[in-house]
């Protein structure tokens, strides 16, 4: 990977001063300067929300059978993260964990870390039966775990990252993505960061996944907002863009008001991304930030 190592050293710099490094790779404590910019953020993006739009927060963590049905093993089974625990009762657990191999007497649990926010929400609109005729808007927001291969500074392993979300007929999810897309230049402007709007892919695991990612560019399925945080030539996605077709419909069985299988879309925001973009952009002095971009996030 090329690196511009000035560019490099300015985010290295700056990070500090934002989040601290902890034992495990890609996860970090933020500092009361990072979550005043990620809370001025929330409520920036907050105020983009469009009228009857249903909020929704998730914890970190979700039902691995829903998570299965969703079809995250065939796309993304390196990126899943499982939660295992211990059972028996207090003798037994006391007699694991002073042995060496606890790890390997850990059971896994009905549960897994949630590795977007959106994908709790369509078996829940899916449990109260078909979608109204002006379809279904959502604001979601969750903590998200993915098992990242590598960590630079904008590849966590943790972060948050809120959606909006449309369920409904292939032209309401299609015209909801691209309604987003049209915005996101301003929407960028407003925050000062310079970017780049680019049809993109998600990283679809092994071979068949290779097929998935050109076919997801083929059709236009994914667009992502891009800022050049340690490079021009390997941008960060700070935002995607994505129409799913009907693939939640039928993996849920989602239903428009005619009985057809609604399709869906999401733009997702990338928390931690957007802040260190910002930072990385204006420096690390909130006051010498351009005045515009303050207050729009309050700051
Ligand atoms: P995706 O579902 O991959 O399109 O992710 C939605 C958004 O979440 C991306 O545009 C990023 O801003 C953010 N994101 C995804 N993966 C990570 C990661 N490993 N670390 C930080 N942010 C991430
Ligand atoms: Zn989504």
């Amino acid at each position: 990977m090329t690196m511009n190592s000035a560019a490099k050293d300015h985010v290295e710099s700056i990070t500090k001063a934002l989040l601290i490094p902890t034992a495990a790779a890609g996860v970090y404590a933020r500092t009361a300067l990072f979550e005043q910019v990620v809370e001025g953020l929330a409520a920036f993006i907050g105020r983009r929300r469009d009228a009857e739009t249903e909020i929704l927060r998730f914890p970190p963590v979700m039902s691995r059978q829903q998570l299965q049905s969703s079809g995250y093993l065939q796309s993304f089974p390196h990126l899943l993260g499982c939660v295992s625990s211990l059972d028996g009762d207090e003798s037994d657990i006391r007699a694991l964990v002073k042995g060496s191999d606890w790890l390997a007497r850990l059971a896994t649990t009905d549960m897994v870390l949630n590795p977007a926010a959106c994908y709790p929400v369509y078996p829940l609109a899916a449990a109260r039966g078909q979608i109204p005729a002006k379809g279904l808007l959502f604001d979601v927001a969750a903590y998200c775990f993915r098992h990242e291969a590598t960590h630079e500074i904008d590849r966590l392993q943790a972060f948050q990252m809120r959606e909006y979300l449309c369920l409904g007929s292939a032209s309401q999810a299609l015209g909801f993505r691209d309604r987003w897309l049209s915005r996101a230049d301003e929407f960028a402007m407003q925050l000062g960061l310079p970017h780049r709007i680019e049809p993109a892919s998600d990283p679809f695991f092994g071979r068949a996944g290779r097929l998935a990612s050109i076919s997801q560019l083929e059709q236009s399925l994914k667009f992502e907002l891009l800022v050049s945080l340690h490079s021009d030539r390997q941008p960060t996605a700070c935002m995607s863009f994505n129409y799913h077709l009907d693939h939640f419909g039928k993996a849920w069985n989602l239903r428009t008001e005619t009985g057809q299988i609604a399709h869906t879309a999401c733009v997702a925001f990338g928390m931690e991304r957007l802040a260190l973009a910002l930072f990385a952009t204006h420096g690390i002095e909130l006051t010498s930030w351009p005045t515009p971009v303050r207050t729009n996030l309050s700051l």
